[in-house]
């Protein structure tokens, strides 16, 4: 029997949908059957959300994803992802709240980059990612640098996830904007660039960026599905 995985999701739900797909595709590509492990989905109202970091209230951040993750717990989830990069800014105290153990990003995106031997790579994310330092601070532990864009590009690629890649939108004059933006941090020595907001790949793709791409979707997804697996 795997481990049954806890998805704390609906940040939003375009990128839940994601981690969904990936986990249960990428074991059938493994191992050719529909064996995957069982998956909890608990997709919180995605307004609050939105509301409270811009508020800075950052304690009812916690305490809703707290209150989630309990129940996620108490329905039998063995472990947890939280499904968005910007809420790992509290994933120390969600973890403090529950007793099974939850799988950080953060964690799996630096081992992603150290594999690939990079020790300076650029950011794009929510604001609240590229700029709240908890992203820096968690990669620094794993000995990267990160580089952020310009304030005016941060704005744009923040209004861009909020505005449009949460509902689903994808719209070519943002994709060629963000491959600027990631082409401005190549020229200011980013080896590879992090797409540090759940919903970025649904826009820009390696391929799109022109330098290696950290999908933080498919990197979280994956880690995920091995850590269900494993004994
Ligand atoms: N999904 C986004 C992220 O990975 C942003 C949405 C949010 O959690 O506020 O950061």
């Amino acid at each position: 029997m795997y481990k049954r995985i806890g998805i704390l999701g609906g940040m939003s739900p375009e990128s839940t949908v994601e981690y969904y797909q990936y986990i249960t595709r990428s074991y059938t590509e493994r191992f050719g059957d529909y064996g995957y492990p069982e998956i909890l989905i608990y997709s919180v109202s995605f307004q609050p959300y939105v509301d409270w970091p811009e508020r800075d209230r950052w304690d009812l951040v916690a305490q809703g994803l707290s209150d989630a993750a309990q129940k996620l717990e108490d329905a039998g989830a063995d472990f947890i992802i939280i499904a968005t990069n910007t809420m790992h800014l509290v994933f120390e105290q969600v973890q403090a709240n529950v007793s099974i153990p939850m799988l950080s990003l953060l964690d799996a995106v630096g081992e992603a980059i150290v594999a690939q031997g990079m020790d300076t790579v650029g950011l794009l994310g929510t604001k609240f990612a590229m700029e709240k330092g908890f992203y820096q601070d968690a990669l620094a532990s794993k000995g990267i640098k990160v580089l952020v864009p310009d304030a005016a590009d941060r704005d744009y690629v923040n209004d861009v996830i909020y505005n449009e890649l949460v509902v689903g939108q994808s719209r070519h004059e943002s994709r060629v904007r963000f491959v600027s933006i990631i082409q401005d941090l190549a020229a200011r020595g980013a080896q590879g660039v992090i797409l540090g907001c759940t919903e970025i790949p649904l826009l820009v793709s390696e391929a799109d960026a022109g330098l290696p791409a950290f999908d933080t979707t498919a990197i979280h997804a994956e880690a995920a599905l091995n850590y269900a697996l494993a004994p």
